[in-house]
């Protein structure tokens, strides 16, 4: 019989399609959301390229850069994966062809809510096997400084809870924290429209590097010494509620449900992606205790 805390594999029910511009590399873009077989995961395909070439959204496949969650595979590489990953997540879309025509998917306002709304014009169907479950068996923890770090514990019961906390000190962007027990219902009111935030004083560093060249302050916020310019907070929290969006989706680079309860402190995609590393480390673990390979559990790639 099933047990009732799991549920079934989930996918799309047709294929949709956003235009738009990539927030950091700024190049016109296509993004297609597929529906996908059983098992399949969430697989980017770079479409542009000679031979298009698929890369499938896990750990395993993440290259190391600043700012931003990168998956690369055959000489191919997608950027800026987070907010599509945390739309899919949140949403529990697990199997989906994500096609992009250009490096990187549509930055849209900097949240994910555009794509969440494209998920729900596409309409999510469930599948008939069984979608896979982790649970923390046991406090893990990766620390930069004494207070940069991210946390994942077991759960109480069966939740899946992710906290977030910053403190940039005296500044524009005030000390605040926001914790969430994720639910498509919750992903989709709380998170999902929680915008990517910048400092005034890093954008012309990040512009001499031709990061963010046709981001204007509507497609994220810029915060100077008063608050966002020219816009204004969807939330009182809404950083920290963006960088809990951006948990959600390198989180989900595990690549199955998770339970358990995350911390996070002013931490980056850098420390998401170890401590996930660590996560696969106890499964794997795990794995080999009960006796069969861990590659057992290795998903078929697109
Ligand atoms: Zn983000």
């Amino acid at each position: 019989m099933r047990d009732e805390r799991t549920r079934r594999q989930r996918t799309l029910s047709r294929s949709v399609a956003l235009d738009g511009h990539g927030l950091f590399c700024g190049q016109d873009v296509r993004l297609e959301l597929c529906p996908a077989p059983e098992d399949h995961g969430i697989v980017f395909e770079r479409t542009d390229l000679p031979t298009p070439v698929r890369i499938p959204a896990l750990i395993d496949f993440v290259v190391p850069q600043p700012r931003c969650t990168v998956i690369q595979h055959n000489g191919a590489h997608v950027a800026v994966i987070e907010h599509v990953m945390a739309a899919l997540a949140g949403m529990q879309v697990d199997n989906c062809l994500v096609r992009l025509n250009a490096p990187e998917p549509p930055g849209c306002d900097g949240s994910a809510i555009a794509f969440v709304e494209l998920i729900d014009q596409a309409g999510v169907v469930e599948q008939t096997a069984e979608r896979e479950v982790f649970s923390v068996p046991e406090a893990v923890t990766v620390v930069e400084n004494h207070d940069v770090g991210v946390a994942a514990m077991p759960p109480r019961t069966d939740e899946y809870e992710i906290g977030f906390l910053l403190d940039y000190g005296n500044g524009p962007i005030h000390p605040q924290g926001h914790c969430c027990q994720l639910s498509p219902e919750q992903f989709r009111s709380h998170i999902a429209a929680a915008r990517t935030f910048v400092l005034r004083k890093e954008v012309e560093a990040l512009r001499s590097q031709g990061i963010g060249l046709r981001a204007t302050p509507q497609d994220l916020l810029v915060f100077d010494t008063h608050g966002p310019i020219d816009n204004s907070l969807r939330f009182k929290d809404e950083c920290a509620r963006h960088k809990l969006l951006d948990c959600v989706g390198d989180f989900a680079l595990f690549g199955c449900d998770l339970r358990g309860r995350f911390v996070a402190q002013q931490s980056g995609h850098r420390l998401n992606h170890a401590l996930v590393r660590e996560l696969r480390k106890l499964r794997e673990q795990a794995g080999a205790a009960e006796g069969h390979s861990p590659s057992q559990k290795l998903r078929r790639v697109g």
